[in-house]
């Protein structure tokens, strides 16, 4: 049975690495794993926007040729990056414009096919001023508006969401021409009725409360972990290994089909991120 982790992180530096974890993920029967771009000042000293999406550009290279896990790369800059460049001196207007362009980046590696999505972006899950939180907006919109003009899909890192942000983030989707299904909000709850997401597609945390509790709803989203790799925040998510044997076990208590898992792991994969999946 194939098993999609849609959002996983490999990092070197501070963990084990891509290859460790993804034999680990295939062990456990994992098959594909979407991973994005750790934040820059994860992956060194002084390390720029452009130089932290080439890393796992790289990261994915060697997963593809060196296991049997097929591995795919999202580009992008998470919001915090901002907060952070306003907290080391740059100021609001400077900050925008070095988000504006690592977005720009993103887009670019993904128009060159060494990215499947532009992500993480979005908004800070951390109390800002309003001046920030506006310029957050202003960038969500602009990254989406890319998405559209490479017709690819945005991974989101928003503050926790329930059916009004889903909402306020599917009218940002319209304003920018982005098809709202390319929205992806990762680590979402269970909200896959169309009047929770209003259709945005929900990437939900692999717990089992909370995949449970999507699969009554329907099959209409994707399954993550948010793996961190950082070996000095043990425990802080989900291990490498969850999304293939959650899926396992739900299989072996009847409480998913095996249509089912194929449509979660295989084809909402597939149409979202127009790759092709092999086993
Ligand atoms: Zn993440």
């Amino acid at each position: 049975m194939p098993a999609t982790d849609n959002h996983i992180h490999v990092d070197p530096i501070n963990g084990e690495g891509p290859l460790p974890v993804a034999q680990k993920f295939h062990r456990s029967g994992g098959t594909a794993m979407i991973i994005p771009n750790k934040p820059t000042w994860t992956v060194g000293e002084g390390c720029d926007f452009e130089r932290a999406m080439e890393l796992v550009v790289g990261y994915v290279d060697r997963i593809n040729s060196e296991t049997e896990v097929q591995a795919f790369a999202v580009v992008g800059s998470h919001p915090a990056e901002l907060s952070r460049l306003l907290r080391e001196g740059t100021t609001l207007g400077d900050g925008e414009q070095l988000m504006r362009e690592a977005l720009e980046t993103a887009q670019k590696l993904v128009l060159e096919g060494q990215a499947v999505a532009m992500g993480e972006v979005g908004r800070p899950h951390y109390e800002v001023s309003p001046e920030e939180m506006e310029v957050h907006n202003r960038l969500l919109l602009y990254a989406m508006e890319l998405a559209r003009e490479a017709d690819c899909p945005v991974q989101l890192h928003t503050e926790s969401a329930g059916p009004d942000e889903f909402l306020e983030f599917a009218q940002l989707a319209d304003q920018a021409g982005l098809k709202r299904e390319k929205v992806i909000k990762h680590f979402s709850g269970p909200l896959v009725l169309p009047e929770e997401n209003h259709g945005l597609t929900p990437s939900l945390i692999s717990s089992g409360d909370v995949i449970r509790a999507g699969l009554k709803k329907g099959t209409n989203f994707l399954m993550e972990t948010d793996y961190l790799d950082d070996l000095s925040r043990p425990g802080a998510v989900l291990g490498p290994k969850t999304v293939p044997r959650r899926t396992r076990k739900l299989l072996n208590a009847g409480l998913i089909s095996e249509d089912d898992a194929y449509r979660i792991h295989v084809e909402n994969v597939e149409r979202l991120y127009a790759i092709e999946l092999d086993f």
